[in-house]
């Protein structure tokens, strides 16, 4: 295992410049022909290592590339996604630069560095002559940032025949892989009442905002922190003017569980909600969108066994739990063994100093090769 450790370390210079080089095509999640030419750098990348890469495309997105290296049977997928949250010209307004052990960048810790990781340990393995225990799936994403369902039905095909996902997403800062995350589900909620003169016909009014201010205590009484589930009214909106009884009001509802029981309990109660004012009508659209990656016994012996091959390999590997969703929810939901966050560490995802710490890049890349022999 040490070998591996030090073999990455040997190549941490060509990785930097290959995390300059994924940088520096931009790739927004909203501009398709920038995610395809990193969609054709890395499948070509791929087609030098022996994977058998294809570009897919997506409606409203750049292409996703799948590839598959190995013989017949069950694979391990190597999961990550090409686009970023940066529109076009960032990387002009926010060059790349490095300061000691950090490069910052534009996508270069979400998740950038997670595909160099990818591509380094096919390479790193091969420099060495070993074989992974299962054919890999490589699965690289181009809508991860926005909206996973036009790609949804592939990756889940692609995911049903691997006996594992491991998910290049950034490392939480400090290293630490994500072993569960919260699924997530949107509503707007249209109220409608009926209007009259504040200061004449108060009592034939039936005010919109005064249901909806019913409705939010009620959405809120739904958050149980000890679940992990929250219910937040984040946006409102409703009536024209001081002296007219509202007769429209709108609210638009965020909701996170950590079980995917509990994320269709609240489905069903905000969807059963019953106006309080005499007369006043709900209309609720809205569902779940993504679900949770739940911590399960299959979740928690894979990061066993990522953890036993980082301490092999000297260092500590620890898991956190986080409320914001990736696509590891999605190849989880369908039980399959799924271990989220085993890209570079860095810290700043979607944020202006969002940085990898460079050294990681050979870590991650010696326990993702580590994985790939054990598993
Ligand atoms: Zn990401």
């Amino acid at each position: 295992m040490k070998d591996l450790l030090n073999k990455a370390e040997a190549r941490l210079p060509q990785m930097i410049e290959d995390l300059k080089t994924l940088v520096e095509i931009e790739s927004p999640s909203d501009s398709p022909n920038a995610v395809n030419n990193l969609a054709t750098y890395l499948s070509n990348r791929l087609d030098k290592l022996g994977v058998k890469a294809k570009e897919i495309p997506v409606e409203n997105g750049g292409n996703v590339v799948v590839g598959r290296y190995g013989g017949e049977g069950k694979a391990i997928m190597v999961l990550g996604h090409m686009d970023t949250v940066w529109p076009l010209g960032t990387l002009a307004m926010r060059p790349i630069r490095i300061e000691g052990d950090k490069l910052f960048g534009p996508g270069s810790y979400d998740m950038k560095a997670g595909l160099v990781v990818a591509i380094h340990t096919l390479e790193l393995l091969q420099a060495l002559d070993k074989n992974p225990s299962h054919p890999l799936t490589f699965f690289f994403s181009s809508l991860e940032e926005t909206d996973c369902e036009p790609y949804q039905g592939v990756l889940e095909q692609e995911a049903l025949n691997c006996d594992y996902v491991l998910d290049l997403e950034p490392a939480w800062p400090g290293g630490a892989v994500k072993t569960e995350r919260k699924g997530c589900a949107n509503y707007v909620l249209n109220i409608r009442g009926r209007a009259s003169h504040a200061g004449a016909d108060l009592r034939k009014g039936i005010s919109a905002i005064t249901e909806l201010a019913h409705q939010i205590e009620i959405l809120n009484s739904f958050t149980d922190y000890e679940r992990g589930t929250t219910v937040n009214v984040g946006v409102i909106s409703g009536g024209i003017r001081p002296n007219v009884v509202a007769d429209s009001a709108r609210a638009e509802i965020d909701v996170r569980f950590c079980r995917l029981t509990d994320g269709r309990a609240i489905d069903s109660k905000i969807k059963a909600l019953e106006p309080h004012l005499r007369g006043a009508e709900l209309e609720i659209a809205g569902k779940i969108g993504m679900p949770p990656l739940e911590r399960t016994e299959k979740v928690i012996s894979l990061y066993q066994k990522a953890r036993e091959v980082a301490s092999k390999l000297g260092f500590e590997l620890g898991e956190v739990s986080t409320g914001g969703v990736s696509e590891a929810c999605i190849t989880s939901a369908l039980g399959i063994p799924t271990l989220d966050g085993l890209g570079a560490d860095g810290d700043g995802a979607h944020a202006e100093y969002e940085h990898v710490l460079l050294p990681s890049l050979a870590t991650r890349t010696a326990l993702l090769a580590g994985l790939l022999l054990e598993l």
